[in-house]
């Protein structure tokens, strides 16, 4: 028997396509205790605290380089780190809600066989147990965060880790898609050579997320926009 014969009888299984999804912003509501931990943070250092738009851009980034960009000296960044940390440590990190209608969209989308990952810029020692928390662990194949904060990180090496670990589990990269409600996630993606939706309901800027393959406007639409831009089944 040729190998090709032998690969016809016993195909190789192509994996399901595989959605990855940001977490802060897109899945969940995570600016309140989000922004109390900035607040707290800079209180702490006597920096003026930024204003309410600023506060908000703290949602989603890597947290060193929005503290970086409010005005954070280079020599007192591990310090608001830190400070940021405790505070959200004491509550702020539980201070969130998932978006309604979220846990049911991630069910459909299982159900018709996408495999389902949350990759996100929130620390790992964090995005865990969160999304143990609110129920979103068991209803995805894997949650995958940022190393901690000294080491540097972005979405792009969020997906290289989600990736690596998912293995065998992972098809082509037409069949990946992210969906992100930040510029970061669309960047991220575009690095892997993977599409990105724009979602409408979390913290991006007007424009911002012009490099997306089109905009959800609602949590209800995703099933739809996803299924439109990766089938669930081949053939
Ligand atoms: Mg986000």
């Amino acid at each position: 028997m040729s190998a090709a014969q032998a690969s016809a009888q016993h195909p190789t299984p192509i994996p399901p396509p595989l959605v990855l999804l940001d977490l802060d912003g897109t899945l969940m509501d995570s600016a309140p205790g989000i922004t109390a931990s900035v607040i707290a943070a800079f209180e702490r250092l006597g920096l003026p605290v930024p204003d309410e738009q600023g506060l908000r851009s703290f949602v989603g980034p890597p947290l060193p380089a929005s503290m970086r960009a409010h005005g954070v000296p280079e020599e007192r960044l591990t310090e608001a780190v830190t400070a940021y940390r405790a505070a959200f440590e004491a509550g702020g990190m539980w201070d969130s809600r998932v978006f309604a209608g979220v846990p049911e969209v991630l069910q459909q989308l299982r159900g018709a066989g996408y495999t389902l990952a949350i990759a996100t810029s929130k620390p790992q020692v964090y995005a865990r147990p969160i999304c143990e928390r609110y129920g979103l662990s068991d209803l995805v194949d894997g949650v995958y965060g940022a190393p901690l904060d000294h080491i540097p990180s972005s979405k792009a090496t969020v997906i290289a880790d989600a990736l690596a670990d998912l293995g065998p589990r992972v098809p082509t990269t037409e069949r990946i898609v992210m969906v992100g409600d930040r510029h970061h996630d669309v960047e991220g993606s575009a690095e892997h050579g993977i599409a990105c939706l724009g979602v409408d309901w979390g913290y991006a800027d007007p424009g911002e997320l012009a490099g997306a393959v089109a905009i959800v406007p609602a949590v209800a639409d995703l099933l739809a926009a996803i299924s439109a831009q990766v089938r669930p089944r081949v053939g």
